[in-house]
Formats: structure tokens, sequence, C-alpha cells
């Protein structure tokens, strides 16, 4: 089941490619697995999945613990400021890094740590009031300041579209975070490369890599819908 779904991914992969003219080892799938249950992530695992994304702090530290060791980590939710210190040493990447404070605190924790945290800088792209995220025109400023910090390195940017039934919707914001990367590249600042775009979800990943996506982010397409509990 779960082995077909990352096969049907990668197809997709290839065909986006494709059409885009890219060459599909230059999108990431990261096999969102939050909510899923060890077992299924163990399903991807042996499908041939090594990067994997949490949203949820705890959550990751779990499932690091139980899950082989040559698997890539990525955290792809907010974060909170007091449980950077968890995590710093276990992942490959933060995607969602959206403020000075919050990389001080990613700064500070890889300075004791002694380790280089790669982050990205979550973009709220399309403006919406209900997600985080930094403005596109409030990037660059924020991204100076960030680059200033040891122990961190600024590897490109993420966002999370808006919720649409037509993928097509959200081909504009691709591309303007594509733009808005390029345009940072340009600036040439000290301790930054824009090499990561992590754009694209199960409902619109397809389009995302004709934009120029290098890690896509898919968790229904992979494990199915996932059941919350009502609490
Ligand atoms: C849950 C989540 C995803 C995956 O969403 P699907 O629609 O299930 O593919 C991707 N990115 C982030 C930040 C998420 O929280």
């Amino acid at each position: 089941m779960i082995r077909d779904n990352i096969d049907q991914v990668g197809r997709n992969i290839s065909r986006a490619c494709e059409k885009a003219g890219r060459s599909p080892d230059q999108v990431t799938l990261i096999a969102v697995s939050k909510t899923k249950p060890v077992s299924l992530l163990m399903e991807a695992y042996h499908a041939g999945c090594r990067e994997f994304g949490e949203n949820k702090v705890q959550e990751l530290l779990d499932k690091y613990e139980l899950m082989p060791k040559d698997i890539k980590w990525h955290m792809i939710g907010h974060l909170q400021r007091n449980k950077v210190k968890y995590i710093v040493d276990k992942v490959v990447l933060i995607h969602s890094v959206d403020s000075l404070k919050l990389a001080e605190e990613i700064s500070r924790e890889a300075l004791k740590k002694q380790v280089e945290v790669s982050i990205l800088i979550e973009v709220n792209i399309a403006g919406e009031t209900t997600k985080y995220g930094v403005k596109p025109q409030e990037t660059e400023a924020l991204i100076r300041e960030i680059a200033a910090l040891p122990g961190i390195c600024i590897q490109g940017l993420m966002t999370i579209a808006p919720y649409v039934d037509e993928a097509e919707e959200n081909r504009q914001y691709f591309a303007q975070l594509k733009q808005l990367a390029v345009d940072i590249n340009n600036k040439n600042i000290d301790n930054v490369n824009m090499s990561i775009l992590s754009m694209g979800m199960t409902g619109d990943y397809m389009i995302a890599v004709e934009e120029g996506a290098t890690c896509i982010r898919v968790g229904t397409g992979i494990f199915g819908e996932r059941q919350y509990q009502v609490k």
C-alpha cells in the first residue's frame, strides 16, 4: 500500500520534472509522518524512504528513538523556542524559522551542542492571516539579521500554500517563492544560500515541482488520511 503510494509519487515527480525540463534527482521527497504509527513509517522506510518530516517536537523525538539511525529528520512545523534544545542535533533541516528570536535560540543551542544547524525561512507567500511565516517583503531583512548568527546556515525558503480545490491556483505562489529566492540569492549575502525551496504538499506538489521545488512534503499521499483524536 505505502510502497505503491511512494512509487506513484515518484512517477508524478518524474512527470512534473519532465514537463519543466528538470532532473528528478533535484527533488527530495519528504515523507510527512505526523500522527502515523512507527509501523507505517517502517513500511515507508522499507520502500526506500530516508527523509521524514514531523511537525511536533515530542513526536519527532519519540520516532527518532524508535526508527533506524540512517534517517534524515525534518522539522516542518511551528517551533517553540523552549523546545529548540531537544532537536538541534537530531534534525538535518528546520523548515519553519520565521523570527529572529527563534533563530537566536537555535544559534545558542547550536553553539552549546557544537553543531551547525541548517534552516529555511518560512514565508507566508499568500498573506494568509491564519498562517505562520514572514511576509515576502520582510524576508530579506530577516535573512540579513539571521545570517550574522553563529551556528546557523540559511539554506533556502519554505512555504505552506493555501488549501485550494484546484492545485493550479497555487502555481502563482510557488512561482513567487522561487522568484523571491532568486532575488535574495542575487544579493550574495554571506552565510546564505538559496539552494533549497521547500514547497508543495499532497494536493499540489506536482505544480510545485514544475515551479522549482527542491523539497516536497507529502503526508496524505503516502500514508493516507490523518485521524486526529478529539480531546
Ligand atoms: C502536514 C504537513 C504537510 C503534509 O500535508 P499533506 O497534505 O498530508 O501532504 C506538509 N507540510 C507541512 C508543514 C505540514 O504540516
